[in-house]
């Protein structure tokens, strides 16, 4: 055999196994058919994330009057739409840059081309056929396009886009119709409703961004009202005509027209061309121990294509337990405690579990609350919409879930995943010195509410 391990599809489920497992002295190569960093950097994570800093920065420009500054004509302030995609291209081809040079570094040879399993021990691509000990399926997930009439020829049209075309418009929409309330959908809502375009999300559940914690979603949904994304639940799209959208609501047809409409209702796992390989698939993807070893032990699969919580993070996660599985060090997936964000403005970070899941499981617990506008460097920012919401076993205050609407929440989820990891409660929390003035003292704020009472709040 000339290889350890082979891996196909290099987004972070796999780069991420490739180098650790590389790291640890296997010999590795990884098969990609597109562009190093998959999903993730490409087309997924990171570009939107550039295009969202785009935006909150042109709001911070219209609202400057906020901050005491004057801006003579508002009217001159302009997106140049051209060049917030050019930072956007940019930002991803620094990133994918840097991968390449840490998969090269590491030793990882790199193969161009769709990566085709004949057997547990051949992957071909091109024409090399390269022979291995152990193969890791990292192929990712790609956006599901319902049956539903008149998307296939709408989308030969370019009016219906999904996730990856929108990255790359020429000009920011007047309308966009957003078919689906989930995160992805809600991250384009921000990014073109704050620049201006009129958004419509038609749902057709009776929520959107079902996972999250009811509270937070209220919320939310009121911040996203007075932003003028207007959205429909239980809204159930029968059929498109070019640029009109047909759908279901409160037992009426009613139709909806827009210039672009982004179809953002789920994604599902890469598994074509595995069917003859003997490893079990299922509609959600292909079945894994926690290993993240397939039904043939030498075959692993890794990130979306598994189907379990298709999250970057997740991805590499699974990542670096194949490639200890395969050097021999025994290593198990755990998903207790995988947070999750909605990168909006303002966002929402999470881990564990919501109140309505502690409720069902019958656990007795307590919940702390602190409001985003009692702390001072929130209000020094200007950015004070939002809560935190931790809940905690009644009896030992353990840590069972924790809920944050803020801006940066994305960035202060850690805090508690570290916690939980720890099985910390919230008198670790409150007792832990939180430097001031920080936003991070709402986790501290919040865990003494649960206790007691917090400082700055009142009864
Ligand atoms: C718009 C959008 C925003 C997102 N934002 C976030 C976020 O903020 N945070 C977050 O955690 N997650 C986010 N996600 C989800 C995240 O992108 C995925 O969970 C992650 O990319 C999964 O990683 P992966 O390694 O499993 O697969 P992918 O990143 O999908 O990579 C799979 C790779 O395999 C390649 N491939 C497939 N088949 C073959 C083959 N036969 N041969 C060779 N190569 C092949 C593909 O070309 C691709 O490059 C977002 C997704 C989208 C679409």
């Amino acid at each position: 055999m000339k290889y350890d391990v082979v891996i196909v599809g290099s987004g972070p489920g796999g780069y991420v196994a490739a180098i650790k497992a590389a790291q640890q002295g296997a010999k590795v190569a990884i098969v990609e058919k597109e562009s190093i960093g998959g999903v993730c950097l490409n087309w997924g994570c990171i570009p939107t994330k550039a295009l969202l800093k785009s935006a909150k920065v042109y709001k911070t420009f219209m609202h400057s009057e906020d901050y005491g500054i004057t801006i003579a004509d508002k009217s001159k302030i302009k997106v140049n739409f051209s060049d917030v995609i050019k930072r956007k291209d940019s930002v991803v081809s620094k990133l994918t840059g840097g991968v390449k040079v840490l998969l090269n570094k590491n030793g990882v040879e790199v193969f161009n081309g769709l990566g085709t399993i004949v057997d547990k021990n051949t992957v071909k691509v091109n024409n090399e056929t390269l022979t291995t000990k152990n193969i890791i399926i990292a192929t990712g997930a790609s956006p599901v396009i319902p049956p539903i009439p008149g998307v296939k020829e709408s989308m030969e049209k370019g009016i219906i886009l999904t996730s990856k075309e929108i990255l790359s418009l020429k000009d920011i929409p007047n309308e966009l119709v957003i078919i689906g309330g989930g995160v992805i959908g809600i991250e384009f809502a921000t990014v073109f409703s704050t620049f201006g375009t009129k958004v419509t999300i038609l749902e057709r559940m009776d929520r959107i961004l079902v996972n999250v914690d009811n509270d937070i979603r209220n919320d939310y949904l009121k911040i996203l009202k007075k932003n003028n994304i207007n959205i429909l639940t239980e809204a159930n799209v029968v059929g498109v005509e070019n640029n009109e959208v047909t759908y279901e609501y409160q037992h009426k047809k009613a139709k909806v027209k827009a210039d672009k409409i982004l179809m953002s209702v789920g994604m599902r796992p890469n598994t074509n061309g595995f069917e003859n390989l003997g490893i079990n698939i299922t509609r959600t993807g292909i079945e894994v121990n926690d290993k993240m070893q397939t039904n043939i032990p030498n075959v692993y699969a890794i990130g979306d294509v598994t189907g379990k919580i298709m999250l970057a993070h997740v991805a590499s996660a699974q990542g670096l337990v194949a490639a200890n599985n395969i050097v021999g060090k025994e290593e198990k997936m755990q998903y207790s405690r995988i947070p999750a964000c909605i990168y909006g403005m303002p966002e929402i970070a999470m881990v564990g579990m919501t109140e309505e899941e502690v409720k069902a499981k019958n656990i007795e617990y307590k919940v702390g609350k602190f409001s985003i506008a009692a702390n001072g460097k929130s209000l020094a920012d200007g950015e004070t919409e939002g809560f935190i919401k931790v809940i905690a076993d009644k009896k030992y205050g353990e840590l069972l879930g924790v809920h944050i609407l803020a801006a940066n929440a994305t960035e202060l989820i850690s805090q508690s995943v570290t916690t939980m990891e720890l099985e910390g409660t919230v008198f670790e929390i409150a007792n832990s010195v939180h430097p001031h003035p920080t936003l991070s003292e709402i986790v501290m704020e919040a865990a003494h509410s649960v206790i007691d009472r917090p400082i700055h709040a009142l009864k």
